[in-house]
């Protein structure tokens, strides 16, 4: 890497150069970031809980008190409406205030404390304690689609620097100026609350050089990501081939596939077409929960159904997706699906002569040929939807059956439909991160028992998720102290229960 290599980002609606260039951090800037990450992590992951709960919410302090400033770059470079950024800075914030009030109530640490009994026969029962600790610095990688709430500052920084990790940003190169300004709030919060410097740094590239050589840097102990599933797979690839491997927590998206049983469909046929047109042209489709399949069971409405949804997405405005790559990719895809034999377009949305401008799409197929075509069951990122009728509750739970992992699925039904097809959501369960009754999955709400994940190759981390804040425990592992002397153990563990937090101790959760 050369560092008079520089890059612009290129406003979506124009398709126009932005003014300032950015350098291409260089291998030796991606070490020195890394470096002080590593020197930052033993000064940060001992300050005291109120202290990092400070900084958290002085660093949501710091994004508001960047203005309009940071919308208005953040628009010209992304082409999202001001309105949906200013929700989106709100949720930017609200996240960051989320985890420090989960890190000031302390008991996240899921302290576990085992007494000693020197009686027990045939051998003495040890002292054994249990917490979760910080896992070191982590290399996050922001979202094109979120360049506020899952960008520089978003739930990934959020949750990593609430566990008590320094984290290194790689910027999306779609939103440079965005991402600049954003770690400018993060670095005045360093200063104002005490924190070592190397507790958050960006590193900007428009090569896959930049990430792959932060992903390689030992001093890397974790890895955030939600992107692409090209991009998310080959950083995982990458990390499991280091000498030292490392967990990468990569969120790739999914087509989110929403059932429609036949009682519901009789019921509420229009409102659920409304629904669902609105969902998948939400944002342009550029949600890794927007609807990509809709799989119903043929009855006497099936048609009228499918008529109502086509209209409303016939009157759907096109959009301005959120870079030229994505609105390539989407109407490579729709050429792909287009070109399936039995697959037909049943409705197009309004189509504007500007550039990047995207088109809705609904697809119709048939269930044998989603079946034998499994190009159909993947992601196309945009607002587009593959109809798909079946002619049987056999044929749903198969369908369900040979899904793979996926973000959410969602299931409209009326309290019969789903005493009937109690086994879809049996089913569902099994392959999804989050199933949903009677709703639509895009919206993604950011609270304590949100998953926002799922099985591979939803995600590369099953057991995880990227919203909400359980999130925070995919950057920590868990520690056992045994026979430790009160004075040598972590406040979460000591014999007094300062911290005030829940404790299992004992096989009991108390805070005594
Ligand atoms: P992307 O291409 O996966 O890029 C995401 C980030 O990863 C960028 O910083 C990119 O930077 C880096 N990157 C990608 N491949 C890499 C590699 N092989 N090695 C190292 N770094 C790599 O995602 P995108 O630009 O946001 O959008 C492209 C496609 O991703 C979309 O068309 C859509 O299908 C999907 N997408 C999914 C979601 C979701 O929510 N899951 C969100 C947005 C997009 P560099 O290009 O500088 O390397």
């Amino acid at each position: 890497m050369n560092n008079t290599q520089t890059f612009n980002a290129i406003n979506p609606a124009t398709n126009q150069s932005l003014d300032k260039a950015y350098p291409v951090a260089t291998e030796e800037q991606i070490d020195e970031a890394v470096q002080n990450a590593s020197d930052a992590f033993d000064v940060y992951r001992k300050k005291d809980k109120d202290s990092i709960a400070d900084f958290l919410d002085c660093s949501a302090e710091e994004i508001l008190k960047l203005g309009d400033a940071l919308l208005e770059r953040c628009h010209l470079e992304t082409a999202l409406p001001l309105a949906r950024l200013e929700g989106e800075r709100g949720r930017t914030v609200g996240q960051l205030r989320l985890f420090a009030s989960v890190v000031r109530e302390g008991s996240w640490v899921d302290a576990r404390i085992d007494t000693a009994d020197p009686e027990r026969s045939p051998l003495p029962k040890p002292d054994v304690r249990h917490m979760l600790i910080p896992l070191g610095p982590v290399a996050i990688f922001g979202a094109s689609n979120f360049p506020l709430a899952f960008s520089v500052g978003g739930g990934d920084t959020a949750s990593a620097l609430a566990a008590g990790c320094p984290v290194v940003v790689k910027g999306h190169p779609a939103h440079p100026g965005t991402s600049e300004i954003v770690a400018q709030a993060f670095l005045k919060a360093i200063k104002e609350c005490g924190m070592p410097n190397g507790t958050f740094s960006l590193v900007q590239g428009n090569t896959n050089a930049v990430g792959e050589a932060l992903v390689k840097h030992p001093g890397i102990k974790a890895v955030g990501f939600t992107g692409s599933f090209a991009g998310g797979k080959a950083l995982f690839d990458l990390a499991n081939s280091r000498p030292g491997p490392i967990p990468v927590f990569a969120e790739m998206g999914s087509t989110n596939p929403v059932f429609i049983l036949p009682g519901i469909l009789r019921e509420k046929a229009e409102a659920i077409a409304t629904g669902m047109a609105g969902s998948i042209t939400l944002g342009v489709g550029q949600f890794c929960t927007n609807p990509g399949l809709t799989i119903f069971q043929q009855s006497e409405v099936s048609e009228e159904f499918q008529n109502l949804l086509s209209n409303k997405i016939g009157e759907a405005p096109s959009g301005t997706m959120l870079t030229p790559g994505i609105k390539a990719a989407y109407d490579k895809g729709v050429v792909i699906t287009k070109s399936i034999d039995d697959v037909e377009v049943i409705a197009k949305g309004k189509q504007e002569d500007t550039p990047n401008s995207a088109q809705a799409r609904i697809f119709k197929t048939s269930i044998e040929n989603l079946g034998k075509n499994a190009a159909l069951a993947e992601e196309n990122f945009g607002p587009s939807n593959i109809l798909v009728e079946a002619q049987s509750k056999e044929q749903i739970f198969n369908v369900a059956r040979g899904l793979k992992g996926h973000l959410t699925a969602t299931v409209h039904g009326t309290d019969s439909d789903l005493a009937e097809y109690v086994e879809l959501l049996n089913i569902l369960e099994k392959k999804v991160g989050r199933v949903l009754i009677n709703g639509y999955p895009t919206g993604v709400e950011v609270c304590h028992a949100m998953v926002h994940g799922g099985p591979y190759p939803a995600t590369t981390a099953p057991q995880t998720t990227s919203v909400g804040t359980n999130a925070i425990k995919r950057f920590v592992r868990p520690v056992c102290y045994q026979n430790y002397p009160d004075l040598l153990l972590p406040s979460a563990l000591k014999g007094v229960n300062s911290l005030n937090i829940w404790r299992l101790v004992n096989g009991e959760f108390t805070k005594s």
